[in-house]
């Protein structure tokens, strides 16, 4: 078995049923996202894992007040702005994270620039396999209107290659309910934000955007890689 391949997994599917959890995703469709999370936490306890990329922290907040101390999980890469680590740091000290950092099992190298799959590979997929190991479930920030892959994802279902839960609180939020509630609740923002850059991930495929243009356009803006393999392969 290849370390690296996030598409092999030998762990058995978790124990559910799959016509039980349909229903209870549809059920969540109209619930606030703490409902998701609440479920979530209450099914699976500490076999849950939320996976943060902290260009804001909604999907903590929620899960502060829904599921306390559930396991926070933050992938470095080696690439991240400083202003990013700056803010984990921040977050993490506001709300009293349980906070796991996952590092790549590679030094850091120039495999961005020519095989961005491939680096995404090491430096994500792979690290949060590790973080996921021996969970039965995982909670992300993905939202439908993030990508047109991301658009038919699910509340809750089952992650068919990692063969365990995933709950995707936020899938029904427009980029709007994210900006009332980071108002609403006096979020602390990530310092890009404001300096044109509404979606954050490593420096080196980031690329602040023009207002009013497509959020994530600044991602991977030179090649037409519109995922980081995270959630790509796994949607039902
Ligand atoms: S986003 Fe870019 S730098 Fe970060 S892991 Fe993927 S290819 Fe590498």
């Amino acid at each position: 078995m290849s370390l690296l391949d996030p598409t092999v997994t030998d762990r058995p599917l978790v124990d559910i049923d799959l016509a039980e959890l349909a229903a209870i995703s549809r059920e969540l469709e109209t619930k606030p996202a703490s409902a998701a999370l609440r479920w979530a936490w209450e099914r699976f306890g500490d076999d849950i894992v939320l996976a943060a990329s902290f260009q804001d922290c909604v999907l903590v907040d929620v899960a502060s007040r829904a599921a306390p101390g559930i396991e926070v999980v933050f992938l470095d890469t080696q690439y991240h702005f400083a202003e990013t680590l700056w803010y984990v740091d921040r977050v993490r000290e506001r709300y009293d994270l349980n906070l796991r950092i996952m590092e790549p099992l590679v030094p850091p190298d120039d495999l961005w620039q020519t095989d961005p799959d491939e680096c995404c590979a090491m430096r994500k997929v792979e690290p949060l396999a590790r973080a996921l190991q021996g969970k039965q479930a995982w909670v992300t920030g993905l939202r439908r209107v993030e990508a047109p892959t991301r658009a038919s994802s699910p509340i809750a279902h089952l992650d068919v290659g990692r063969g365990i839960v995933k709950v995707n609180p936020l899938a029904t939020w427009t980029d709007q309910d994210i900006a009332d509630y980071k108002r609403d609740h006096d979020l602390l923002e990530h310092p890009l934000a404001s300096q044109g850059y509404p979606s954050i991930g490593c420096w080196p495929c980031t690329r602040p955007v023009e207002p009013g243009a497509d959020p994530r356009s600044g991602r991977w803006s030179e090649s037409g890689k519109m995922e980081c393999g995270l959630h790509g392969w796994s949607n039902p």
